[in-house]
């Protein structure tokens, strides 16, 4: 099988070198992926796979069966979005939409999605079981996975495959990890209602600028004293506001940031946590406090059967030298994490980048480029992984 899927690949590269450059000059916001979604559903029925349209707004879902030999099903999640970014490479094929660029090489995700739906739409009668592609919306504002779920995206899904490029790793290279890759990511605002004041008589006052100052670094202190280090935590405070004028005790502070997280029993208590610290500053002094925490997504814990798949896959098809056992999680976050609250899965970083010689700009860069030979590594893999899956069991 594994020879039949590299054949048909490399008989299709050429086709989706130029469906990666289409979608890389005409890239859109999320939640805006019209052109996007109208394009991969019709690559999608072209295969013969069934597809449904507007899934999680604006998304598509394309249903391949297999041979029925196995009843279960898996599902592969590919984002299709791009960002508010000027693209400044000067590529021939570089985004046709000024302030818009695909930066995060959901374009390649996107083709990579579409190349296997094609190479295993042509091996269904040896493939044992059915796949649901989920192409989504909306990963970089963190919604599109909650959009296709509330349209029952995971229904009777039993696994589910991801992928993300990856600039670190050179291009015909694959990343993968067991257990944590990625972190959980939440927004906190905090809200710090003082009493104002002349600026020369602070104790008939209570100034919220000094007692936001104290939050955020008791906060910071409490990490490193309180939280187990081996779980990391990074509280990150990216805006603040309060204040009048140079002589006037602010009576308000209002502040924004990010909270960052691996373990799952730490990002669950972190509201609490962050809470009681919030309170303890707060009230010797009298002021009074808000906090608004809003969980955004958890963090994707690979399941351990599944990356075990994702690995015999790699090293199969391209020798131990590609594979790449990740030492590190990240503490970006994904929202891939959501379809793991329904069902086990395994997302791997698809090495793009170029050798040495030549300079890798980071993901969200505006100078972004991928080597695109990974388009080739990302399809074997992800469609020798799906069939592996369903003989596994078997
Ligand atoms: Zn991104
Ligand atoms: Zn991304």
């Amino acid at each position: 099988m594994l020879s039949e899927i590299k054949d048909i690949t490399e008989s299709l590269f050429p086709r989706l070198i130029k469906i990666r450059r289409h979608l890389h000059s005409h890239p859109e916001l999320s939640g805006q992926e019209y052109q996007t979604a109208a394009y991969v559903a019709d690559v999608l029925s072209s295969c013969g796979i069934q597809v449904q349209e507007n899934f999680g707004k604006t998304g598509v879902v394309g249903n391949l069966n297999g041979n029925g030999t196995d009843t279960r099903l898996l599902a592969i999640r590919i984002d299709m979005d791009a960002l508010p970014i000027d693209e400044l490479t000067d590529l021939e094929f570089a985004s046709c939409k000024p302030g818009i660029m695909h930066a995060c090489g959901h374009d390649v995700h996107t083709t990579v999605g579409l190349g296997t739906a094609m190479v295993l739409s042509q091996l269904a009668e040896r493939l044992p079981g059915n796949i649901r592609f989920l192409f989504q919306p909306a990963e970089e504002i963190a919604q599109g996975a909650s959009w296709m779920l509330r349209d029952g995206a995971m229904h009777n899904v039993n696994a589910i495959f991801g992928l993300h490029v990856f600039p670190s790793l050179q291009a015909r290279s694959v990343g993968i990890r067991y257990g944590t890759l990625t972190a959980a990511a939440d927004d906190i605002e905090i809200f710090i209602q003082g009493e104002s004041g002349h600026g020369a008589r602070p104790h008939k006052a209570i100034d919220a600028i000094w007692i936001a100052s104290q939050v955020i670094t008791t906060l910071q202190q409490a990490i490193s004293r309180t939280q187990n280090p081996l779980h990391p935590v990074v509280l990150t405070i990216g805006q603040i506001n309060g204040g009048h004028a140079p002589n006037i005790i602010a009576d308000q502070v209002r502040m924004s940031g990010t909270v960052r997280s691996l373990h799952p029993d730490t990002h669950a208590n972190l509201p609490q946590w962050i809470e009681e610290i919030v309170a303890n500053v707060c009230n010797p002094y009298r002021a009074k406090y808000e906090i608004d925490y809003r969980r955004r997504v958890p963090s994707v814990q690979n399941n351990i059967e599944l990356t075990r798949i994702l690995e015999s896959t790699c090293r199969e098809a391209w020798g131990n030298e590609y594979l790449h056992i990740l030492s590190e999680p990240s503490l970006g976050a994904e929202d891939f994490s959501l379809y793991l609250e329904h069902a086990p899965g395994s997302m791997f970083r698809l090495g793009v980048g170029f050798p040495p010689d030549k300079p890798n700009y980071p993901l969200h860069h505006s100078q972004f480029e991928i080597d695109e030979s990974a388009i080739l590594t990302g399809v074997i893999t992800l469609a020798y992984a799906a069939y592996k899956y369903h003989q596994y069991f078997i």
